[in-house]
């Protein structure tokens, strides 16, 4: 029988992806999934099933949008991060796999059963549902400047059906209560946006989709980095831990950061790449 049109038919389109994705066939899957309403596991049980007209056309669609260039998770609206299904839109940073190890790391921190957890700069709420899914007594507080971003953490919460997270707008720190007389949390944790603003990775690949606001912290990259490590003293308990993302360059720069603010502890772990992702540091107990 004939292939043209058949599920493993439209997967041979992935060949012409090469040139724009490094996972030219899980794309082509992907898109092939959503199209048909179905999942990967369906595609490989049914490699001969024939879709309907409509659905190749509109999986012709999806993948015209994906040679140009646009991210898998802007065209079918959805991530997976750590064991969840996030929506995303345009609005928001899309969850990298990188990410996952802030969300590893944490979850080995020393801190308190019932700890309180500060994620800064939420974007999808990625973070801060990843951790509230794994640890039901912690509180968590996801905050983000941007309102499409806190809206769409809130949709993510209420899909995840986690109650120990709630969501707030606010720049860093503006909105958040606290002060050195009584800090609250036990763990700040955060993914700023650290690319320099002459990056030129800015222009290849999925982040030409993504918001700038979300990705580029001046000449640098160090911008938010400063405020976030410079403020979070104020925020943190004794023996409390701030952890964040950064650029894979910026491991001395945040490592110094963290010191001038009186972080003890400081260390960097490296990702699945072999480079420097993220570091964290403990507040000492001041009384
Ligand atoms: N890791 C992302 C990238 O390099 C950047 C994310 C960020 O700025 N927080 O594409």
């Amino acid at each position: 029988m004939s292939l043209i049109n058949s599920v493993t038919g439209l997967l041979q389109y992935s060949d012409q992806l090469q040139s724009v994705s490094d996972t030219a066939l899980l794309d082509t899957e992907l898109l092939l999934s959503f199209a048909l309403d179905v999942d990967r596991t369906w595609l490989k049980t049914w490699p001969d099933h024939k879709p309907e007209a409509a659905q190749i056309k509109q999986f012709e669609t999806l993948f015209a949008r994906r040679l140009t260039g646009e991210p898998i998770a802007f065209i079918i609206g959805r991530q997976g991060f750590w064991t969840l299904d996030l929506k995303v839109t345009p609005g928001t940073l899309i969850p990298r796999p990188e990410t996952e190890l802030l969300v590893e790391i944490a979850l080995g921190l020393n801190v308190p059963d019932a700890a309180r957890v500060l994620d800064l700069g939420t974007g999808t709420g990625a973070i801060a549902l990843a951790l509230a899914s794994e640890r039901n007594d912690w509180q968590l507080t996801a905050v983000d400047s941007q309102i499409a971003a806190v809206n769409l953490a809130e949709i993510n919460r209420q899909h995840c059906q986690l109650d120990n997270v709630s969501i707030y707008q606010s720049d860093w720190f503006s909105q958040v209560p606290g002060s050195i007389s009584a800090p609250q949390y036990h763990l700040i944790i955060s993914n700023p946006p650290y690319i320099e603003l002459d990056d030129p990775h800015l222009s290849e690949g999925d982040v030409r989709f993504e918001p700038a606001t979300a990705l580029v912290s001046g000449h640098d990259g160090l911008n938010d980095l400063k405020i976030v490590i410079g403020q979070s003293p104020r925020y943190l308990r004794s023996n409390g831990w701030l952890l964040v993302e950064h650029g894979y360059q910026q491991g001395a720069a945040v490592r110094n950061l963290f010191a001038t603010a009186g972080f003890t502890a400081i260390g960097t772990h490296i990702d699945h790449n072999d480079l420097e992702r993220l570091t964290l540091g403990c507040l000492p107990q001041t009384d």
